[in-house]
């Protein structure tokens, strides 16, 4: 029995080492558990290498614009393999930088799974390991389509395995990675389907979806909504959808499944703790990460909050801070987080959406949105328009949402994020000295 420990950590991705560091820099004696690759879902089949893939998918798109507006260039395909190479060598150098700052912490790294025993002890490699603070960080997978020929499909995971650009792709979802993926694949030269049972980000403000799906057409984007995929097959073609308007979709070389991901908790043996899940057998916690179990806590995309790298990293180093650091009210405020999607172009928000805005605050809601065309797209002749948009709130139009989608939305996103968050109103916002010519000064410059 390994005993003289303070925090067992179970997953090394995102949250589970910011945990596990952030408690070892308190002097906490700290073993954690992960059987795969240091990093998790975030480094190894995520966030890093898909932002990597979308960084080759702009610069396609920048060498064509290039030439619109007059280069001297031919745009070529990218070599797939060979940025894959350049992709994979990245990731080793994230992933050698955690197994490093694991070490030079102390923290011991057990390279097994872990189960639970009783709710402080858990059993990794034959060997018992005991400490009054258990933080299972074990992450996500993506959803099985659990369709008829089904496996037929890959998920995000088999993307990242796939060692050239497939000339046809159908993509099943419009959620974040359904619509990053289509926009890489098209980018990069793929014909894409996109098929989704309903309409794009449907849990953001509508306009965003409507402005994306606009924007993907326009690129070549074959959007079907309200189609629900009953199933898949093959024939000599390639691979065909079969789908709730009886149309033919297909023939594809590959077929995206991106409809939602799952947590994962079925290898921890979490009855034998006492642990509670929800309906999706996500792990239940309260705002301090608590399960239903003292001393056993859950945090990333395995607790069902927000499913995003930087919200399992705050949310672990605040329970590390609280825990072991002398801050007995930390805890992550999940309020006001803001998120891009790596679509083509990005998508930014933070805040409420009009209408969660319009169901809190009835008729003291006010909108403002600009649409213009980009410079740059201008230039090159290319159709389209950067939407933004300011849901404001009450008598002092308080900014309680902050939406857009357009080239460089990514980047901006952040700055406003502060200000959303510290309560900015629109007149602060036009107070504010625009930065000309640029896109963002169009959210200080709104009438
Ligand atoms: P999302 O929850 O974002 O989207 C799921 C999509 O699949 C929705 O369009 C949903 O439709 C659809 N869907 C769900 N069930 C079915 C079904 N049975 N048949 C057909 N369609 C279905 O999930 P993703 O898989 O795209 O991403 C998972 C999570 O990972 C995200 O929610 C996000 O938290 C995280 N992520 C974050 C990224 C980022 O920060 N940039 C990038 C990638 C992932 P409907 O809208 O109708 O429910």
């Amino acid at each position: 029995m390994n005993s003289h420990l303070d925090l067992l950590v179970i997953g090394g991705g995102s949250g589970g080492i910011a945990t596990a560091i952030r408690a070892a820099r308190h002097g906490a004696r700290v073993t954690l558990f992960e059987p795969h690759e240091l990093g998790g879902t975030c480094i190894n089949r995520g966030c890093v290498p898909k932002k990597a893939m979308w960084l080759a998918a702009d610069l396609a798109e920048s060498q064509r614009m290039a030439k619109a507006v007059g280069f001297d260039m031919k745009p070529g395909m990218l070599d797939w393999a060979t940025f894959v190479g350049h992709r994979e060598a990245y990731v080793l150098r994230a992933r050698t930088s955690y197994a490093n700052r694991l070490r030079e912490l102390g923290i011991n790294h057990v390279p097994a799974p872990a189960h639970f025993v009783d709710a402080h002890t858990l059993r990794a490699a034959d060997a018992d390991y005991r400490a009054p603070h258990i933080v299972i960080a074990t992450g996500s997978r993506p959803r099985d389509p659990e369709l008829p020929g089904g496996d037929l499909a890959i998920d995000s995971d088999g993307f990242f395995k796939l060692d050239h650009c497939p000339a046809r792709a159908g993509i099943i979802g419009g959620g974040y990675i359904g619509v990053e993926l289509a926009g890489v694949l098209r980018s990069l030269g793929s014909k894409v389907d996109l098929i989704t049972r309903g309409g794009l980000l449907s849990r953001f403000d509508a306009d965003l979806g409507q402005a994306l799906s606009g924007m993907m057409r326009a690129e070549g984007i074959y959007h079907h909504e309200g189609c629900a995929v009953r199933g898949l097959h093959r024939d000599d073609e390639g691979l065909w959808l079969d789908c709730s308007d009886h149309a033919p979709h297909g023939p594809y070389d590959q077929v995206i499944s991106a409809i939602g991901r799952l947590p994962n908790v079925e290898s921890l043996q979490l009855e034998a703790a006492g642990v509670k899940l929800g309906k999706i057998d996500e792990i239940i916690t309260d705002e301090f990460e608590k399960t239903s179990v003292e001393g056993v806590y859950a945090l990333g995309d395995v607790n069902g909050k927000p499913a995003l790298t930087p919200v399992a990293i705050a949310a672990g180093r605040q329970l590390a801070d609280r825990l072991f650091g002398g801050k007995p009210d930390a805890h992550l405020d999940y309020s006001c987080i803001p998120t891009v999607v790596f679509s083509h172009p990005p998508v930014g928000t933070v805040g409420m959406s009009e209408a969660e805005a319009r169901k809190q605050y009835g008729n003291a809601v006010k909108i403002h949105k600009a649409r213009f065309t980009p410079m740059l797209w201008s230039l090159a002749g290319r159709d389209g328009k950067f939407m933004m948009k300011l849901v404001c709130a009450g008598d002092d139009e308080r900014v309680v949402g902050l939406h857009g989608i357009g080239p460089g939305m990514d980047e901006m996103l952040q700055g406003f994020a502060v200000a959303v968050r510290m309560g900015a109103t629109y007149t602060d916002f036009l107070r504010t000295v625009a930065i000309h010519p640029t896109a963002a000064e169009e959210f200080v410059t709104m009438g």
